[in-house]
């Protein structure tokens, strides 16, 4: 499990109505009222415990896998609200992984809100991310604000219907 250091109030800039600070549209679907099963893809330990203790502490239930591969096979037996993919990853990366997982949807017609997390903002990682179809994105280090921001555009994106 995670241990907690944390005192920091982990709301959403947009509890208070500021505007968020990234490309997140301010939506009253609020992902962090309900805790969330989540399912993280992430290969570094380090980033693992980060965003597990960010999320735990939010409330949310956090299930890992180090790559691609297990997070397939994760999804194949569990249902998930949201999923995180590290876009670098062994085995299966994170791009690869969400065109997987959007293959697969086309049978289910449920649609999971995906983020991704990539180590370095290169101009063009965004555009890569959408088009494998993934919702969201955010850059390492993980930073709370705009991790919870980009899930809040996932949300956005994939509609309340799912929720
Ligand atoms: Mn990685």
């Amino acid at each position: 499990g995670c241990a907690f250091h944390f005192t920091a109030d982990l709301g959403l800039a947009a509890d208070d109505g500021r505007a968020l600070e990234s490309e997140a549209v301010v939506t009253p679907v609020e992902p962090s009222r309900a805790p969330l099963r989540i399912l993280l893809a992430e290969d570094n330990l380090v980033n693992q415990k980060l965003a597990c203790r960010l999320l735990e502490k939010h409330g949310h239930r956090m299930a890992v896998a180090g790559n691609g591969l297990e997070a397939l096979a994760m999804l194949e037996r569990e249902t998930f609200d949201l999923a995180l993919l590290d876009v670098q990853m062994p085995e299966l990366d994170g791009l690869e992984t969400a065109r997987a997982i959007r293959d697969r949807e086309r049978r289910t017609g449920i649609r999971l809100p995906i983020v991704a997390l990539t180590a370095h903002a290169m101009p063009g990682d965004r555009e890569r991310c959408l088009e494998a179809g993934m919702d969201a994105y955010v850059s390492k280090p993980i930073q709370k604000a705009q991790l919870f921001a980009a899930i809040a555009q996932a949300f956005a994106t994939v509609g309340p219907s799912n929720r």
